[in-house]
């Protein structure tokens, strides 16, 4: 049989950094083994809906870089892909629970149940639906629950959860699992309103959608035992499970909005790249075993194994993604990148440069900076002379003796046909060869005159992008403001 699995998100509002990594195992295990990855989108719960998060959710995961083979968008023949285009499946579904004694109707109020959760509290008791007391059909007979039906009173259906006994399913990433029957809740399956709880919907759609392999975030591990014993009352075959462990803020504390960023869309606004965010999130949780930390999509798809996802929460180190973002970003084209140079440097009042020379900055600062959008900070210096001149760094390098080393240059400087890194690297050492004075003693207020500023890229480099002529203008101005 071949592996469908799914990706099943809630519409409720932008993609969180772990929804995206539930998606991309998803996809990257279907693909391993030339299976489908499908997406659901699981809208049943009306309250919590938001009408924008569908396309949202989609947008970010093909800017990921990846499609599914069916969903909403594209149909499929397993659909629809939005639960709540499906509702009637999951009545009649329920109902089946109710002829086979596995569900039961319960026409308890809101009221009722906050009364019982009140009693249940005040006993120092786990909040539980109470089967035994409460007015459903177990209590008050075949009869009267005909009876009220007959009337119209609003009715939920839950699942008759045994009070012994034990649940067990193996989990390909946690093992054998074992939750004891009395701690499960008589989970509603169906509204009152006559819409399904995430339980009914999701065993009922995972069913007739064929998925072998379920495989979601850990927080919804409490949830499987309840979709066990629903895949046994409705007498289907389970499908594997496998709960991926939880993200992780460095200090071990859930990763939430409070921390920083959380949505897939902050990470894009940021300017991360989409390679270098699959690559660091597919690492969280999955170990490759090996050394290697840079994956492509391709090379994901090829390695990945659900046995060898951890247990453990996984660490979100946000420092490890920026270096990863400034590996892909060393490894582009520049040509590539420059479009999106020339797009950041609307927002600021620089004089309009060429691709050709965005591309030049890029290949130049990418080695000190790990993304396209702090380069017209970094690197103002690059569309701008300088007009101030960091302090700390001049009292340091600019010395009495600093204008007499340093006018000669000026001229040597002019006289060059070749303005390269390596000619400029060749005639600044056989100055300082000539004049036996020490290379920094050059360097630096080279550095300060042309940038403004301690740190940048390699001086040479950094000039031949400038260029001779901006150079030397920079070269004298700033000599005759510091004579
Ligand atoms: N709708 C659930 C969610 O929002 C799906 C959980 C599952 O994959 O079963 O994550």
């Amino acid at each position: 049989m071949s592996v469908r699995v799914r990706f099943a998100p809630s519409p409720t509002g932008f993609l969180h950094i772990g929804g995206l990594r539930t998606a991309l195992y998803n996809y990257l295990f279907a693909k391993h083994h030339g299976g489908e990855c499908i997406l659901r989108i699981e809208d049943t719960d009306q309250t919590r809906y938001v009408e924008t998060a569908e396309k949202a959710i989609i947008d970010m995961c093909r800017w990921a870089g990846f499609n599914f083979d069916e969903g909403p968008e594209q149909g499929g023949k397993y659909g629809p892909y939005r639960q709540s285009e499906r509702t009637e499946l999951y009545q009649t579904h329920a109902s089946i629970l109710i002829e086979n004694g596995a569900a039961y109707y319960a026409f308890d109020s809101a009221d009722e149940l906050e009364k019982m959760r009140e009693r249940q509290q005040k006993a120092g008791l786990a909040p539980k639906y109470d089967r035994s007391i409460m007015r459903n059909q177990t209590t008050l007979g075949e009869e009267e629950t005909s009876r009220l039906l007959a009337e119209g009173e609003p009715s939920a259906i839950r699942l008759k959860v045994p009070h012994s006994g034990e649940i067990r399913f193996s989990d390909i990433v946690r093992g054998e699992v074992v939750f004891a029957a009395r701690d499960i809740d008589d989970q509603v399956l169906l509204k009152s309103d006559g819409y399904p709880t995430y339980h009914l919907a999701n065993v009922v759609d995972d069913h007739l959608m064929e998925i072998t392999h379920v495989i979601r975030g850990e927080e919804w591990l409490p949830s499987t035992p309840k979709h066990c014993l629903l895949y046994e009352a409705f007498g289907w075959e389970k499908p594997k499970f496998a709960h991926l462990p939880l993200l992780l803020n460095p200090d071990k504390s859930k990763m939430s909005k409070r921390h920083g960023d959380v949505f897939v869309e902050d990470f894009k606004n940021k300017g991360f790249f989409a390679e270098a965010l699959v690559n660091f999130i597919a690492l969280c949780g999955w170990n490759p075993s090996s050394d290697r930390e840079i994956f492509s999509m391709n090379d994901l798809i090829e390695h990945f194994a659900l046995e060898k996802v951890n247990k453990a929460g996984a660490i979100f180190d946000y420092k490890k993604l920026e270096w990863m973002n400034n590996q892909y970003f060393r490894s582009y084209d520049p040509a590539v990148l420059a479009p999106e140079l020339l797009e950041v440097l609307k927002n600021y009042v620089y004089p309009t440069v060429s691709a050709d020379y965005a591309a030049q900055v890029i290949k130049l600062l990418r080695e000190r900076i790990s993304f396209v959008a702090d380069i017209p900070t970094f690197g103002d210096y690059m569309f701008v002379r300088p007009v101030s001149f960091d302090e700390e760094y001049k009292s340091k390098h600019w010395k009495p003796e600093t204008h007499a080393n340093i006018a000669p240059l000026v001229g040597i400087f002019e006289s060059l046909s070749d303005f390269s890194n390596q000619s400029l690297h060749d005639t600044v050492h056989a100055y300082t060869t000539e004049k036996q004075i020490a290379l920094k003693f050059i360097i630096h207020p080279l550095r300060l005159m042309i940038t403004g500023k301690q740190v940048g890229a390699g001086m040479f480099e950094t000039m031949e992008v400038l260029g001779k002529k901006e150079v030397l203008a920079r070269m004298k101005v700033f000599l005759e403001n510091n004579q």
